[in-house]
């Protein structure tokens, strides 16, 4: 077996294993394989392990390497978003989780229009309220969820989280907590076309607690892929 199968079993595992913890269902997490800066033969053999989703955190690399890639995988886009970008993911990522600002929904919207489809949203929560970090606050999410749900050609499935750094996963749970307590408030609000099935968080580091805490997508990296070298835009 390849290390990058043999990473994924392991993380499949540890994922079961989170599940059966806090007593949930493991057909309700799915695992993203974020594969930025990755070659294109890494998912390939990532899929050939039973491995379909894919997550893609820069434009331009996605733009370039997507097309290299044989299988018919699911992208995911989970990075920050420039609107004047969005034409370039247009019928290619099934969901973007980075969604954090109305004017970007708004170009999304837009897009996906021109292609007569839906896309498939999560809005980011800056849960630890991080100056420099993208992310509705929590106390703003609200009216962002109100105003995103009027756009046509868009359909909000839950909410995403990029939380504070912390040594010690446990250190992060409240965070993710917190998620899963602002996903069951804007699920009372009862919005028509909105759902709140979907909680994005958890990553190499940290997924197995997020899991605990509710999370329905994870997105890890480097414990399939290995380190990451070069960063690009
Ligand atoms: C890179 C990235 C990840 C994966 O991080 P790892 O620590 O390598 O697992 C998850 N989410 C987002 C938004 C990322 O940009």
């Amino acid at each position: 077996m390849s290390d990058i199968a043999a990473n994924i079993a392991k993380i499949r595992e540890r994922i079961a294993a989170a599940c059966q913890r806090s007593d949930r269902n493991p057909d309700a997490v799915h695992l993203i394989a974020v594969s930025k800066v990755k070659p294109a033969a890494d998912i390939d053999a990532a899929f050939a392990s039973g491995q379909h989703l894919f997550g893609e955190s820069y434009v331009q690399e996605f733009r370039d390497k997507s097309p290299q890639v044989q299988s018919p995988v699911e992208w995911h886009y989970i990075g920050g978003l420039q609107s004047n970008k969005v034409k370039y993911l247009r019928g290619k990522v099934a969901m973007i989780h980075s969604v954090d600002r109305l004017s970007l929904a708004e170009e999304i919207s837009r897009q996906w229009q021109k292609i007569e489809a839906d896309c498939k949203v999560l809005l980011q929560v800056n849960i630890g309220e991080e100056g420099q970090k993208s992310g509705a606050d929590s106390e703003d999410l609200e009216q962002l969820v109100r105003d995103v749900a009027a756009l046509p050609n868009l359909q909000i499935c839950g909410l995403m989280c990029l939380p504070p750094y912390c040594a010690d996963a446990e250190e992060v749970r409240p965070y993710f907590r917190q998620m899963r307590e602002l996903a069951e408030q804007i699920e009372q609000l009862e919005l028509p076309g909105v759902s709140m099935n979907e909680l994005s968080m958890g990553m190499s580091g940290d997924f197995e607690v997020a899991v605990e805490e509710g999370a329905t997508l994870v997105r890890v990296g480097t414990a399939i892929f290995g380190e990451r070298i070069r960063k690009n835009g």
